[in-house]
This record gives structure tokens, C-alpha cells and sequence, in this order.
């Protein structure tokens, strides 16, 4: 909980930077809100997650991070995620294909216009690379392809340790170029950094569902009329996902710089 107050309050400092960049000074909650509503029109989402995967792939090559088999480039797909779902993961999951949240005609219009500025430009620059290429998507491909009986000792501090080693890579390759992307990328750091607070809060005792969420609101900038996200005050196993992977990704990156490996700047 130390290390997520640490991360939290360095988050912060970035999101002001950006703000004052964006003309907002130190009210990065209405910076925050100004990159939400910079949302495509509905029917357009695909295209841009779509343009948004070649950009990261583009990015990756061009800077050699990572070896990616043409397969792997040709054959990720995607899907749409139903409004029953949305109320439950209101944004993107990803792996062999990835899931996209965006207004159904099911939906209230206050609903609608939620689920856009839930799932803003922004916000799914800095998720589409942690879904597809070169998170969960790459690592399915290598991992079903490559010693498959490793797969026996599977955990998430793998699976999302090494989706948050990209995102943080990213960060320090400059791979947000204006201050609304460092906005989406900082968003899900500080709701990642929020989710470990209130799920160890939770599970501890220290804290009702309801102050979960108020922390969320507070601490990330999420702002819901839909219900909150599928973590909030549930009873998720104070092992989940978002507490292991900054430990694994941690591993990543000291595996990296013990094995001299530079990063090419750019
Ligand atoms: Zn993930």
C-alpha cells in the first residue's frame, strides 16, 4: 500500500504537468475531463482501435523492442462487448481478440456518452498495446506456441506484470505525445494504483465498499452514473491481478537491466 500511495502521488505531479500544459493548472480532474471528451462518434471506435494497434506495433518496430512474428500481426481480431457486460467491465479486456466497450443502441443516451468518455481516444491509446500487442495478445501467441507446459504454472503476476512492464516502458520511450496521451496513460496508472489501495482496504477491513469507490472517484478521476467497474468493494482475492502485477513488473525490469539490455532512444 506504500508503494501504490508512492506511485499515486507521483502520478499526480505528472497529471498537473499535463494540466498546466493543457491551460487547466493544478485542476488535473478538469484536464482529466477534457481528454474524456475527446471521443470519436459511435460506429467509429473499431476503426480507431484498430489504427491505434498498428501505431503501437509501428512504434515497437521501429525501435526494435521486441521480435513479433508476422502471424501474430495479421491475426489478432476484435470484438464488441454487450451492453450487459459493459455494466460490469465498462472497459476494454483484451488477449486472442480484443474487447471493445461503446455505445449499444440498448443503452440510455446518459449511458452512451459514458461509455464514449469511458472509453475516450485517449484512455484507448494507453489500453489497446496493453491488451493486443505487446501485452496479452503477444504473450497468448508466444506462450500457446513456445514450452506450452509452462503453461501448468501460469499466474497473473505474468500476465498483467508483463502488460504494466510495457506500459511503463512506453512511458519512458516517449511513447505519449501530447499531453491528453500522457492524460490516458496516467489515468490507468492511478486506477491501477487506486484498485490496490481499496482491494487490500477492503479485504483488511479498513474500508466499505462504498469508501472503494468514493476512493476511486477521488484518487483517478472515474466518474460514474453507470455502475461502478467490476472491481469496486467486490470481493476480488486480495492476490488480484492489479496488486501483482507492479511486483512482476518490477521483475521485468530488473531482469532487463541485469541482462544489459538497452533501450534504443526515440
Ligand atoms: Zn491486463
Amino acid at each position: 500500500m506504500e508503494i501504490a500511495d508512492r506511485e499515486l502521488a507521483w502520478c499526480e505531479a505528472e497529471m498537473k504537468k499535463a494540466s498546466r500544459e493543457l491551460g487547466f493548472g493544478d485542476d488535473w480532474h478538469k484536464a482529466l475531463d477534457h481528454v474524456k471528451n475527446q471521443h470519436v462518434e459511435p460506429g467509429r471506435q473499431p476503426a480507431l482501435i484498430r489504427d491505434l494497434a498498428l501505431e503501437a506495433i509501428e512504434f515497437l518496430g521501429k525501435r526494435d523492442l521486441i521480435t513479433i512474428p508476422s502471424l501474430a500481426k495479421e491475426t489478432w481480431r476484435m470484438q464488441m462487448m454487450t451492453p450487459e457486460r459493459q455494466l460490469l467491465n465498462p472497459f476494454f479486456l483484451g488477449g486472442e481478440s480484443i474487447i471493445v466497450s461503446y455505445p449499444t443502441s440498448a443503452m440510455t443516451h446518459e449511458q452512451k456518452l459514458m461509455s464514449m468518455r469511458g472509453n475516450n481516444i485517449h484512455f484507448s491509446r494507453a489500453t489497446v498495446f496493453h491488451e493486443l500487442i505487446p501485452g496479452h495478445n503477444l504473450q497468448g501467441f508466444m506462450s500457446t506456441r513456445f514450452k506450452p507446459y509452462r503453461g501448468l504454472f501460469r499466474t497473473a503476476f505474468w500476465g498483467e506484470g508483463w502488460a504494466l512492464y510495457w506500459e511503463l516502458l512506453l512511458w519512458d520511450l516517449n511513447f505519449a505525445q501530447s499531453p491528453e496521451n500522457r492524460i490516458g496513460m496516467l489515468f490507468w496508472r492511478m486506477h491501477r494504483c487506486a484498485r490496490i489501495l481499496f482491494s487490500l482496504g477492503f479485504h483488511l477491513e479498513k474500508m466499505t465498499p462504498q469508501q472503494c469507490v468514493d476512493l476511486l472517484v477521488s484518487a483517478s478521476g472515474t466518474n460514474w452514473t453507470m455502475p461502478p467497474p467490476r472491481c469496486a468493494g467486490r470481493l476480488i482475492p486480495p492476490t488480484v491481478r492489479c496488486i501483482r502485477a507492479p511486483i512482476c513488473s518490477e521483475a521485468f525490469s530488473s531482469a532487463r537491466s541485469n541482462a544489459s539490455w538497452s533501450v534504443p532512444a526515440g
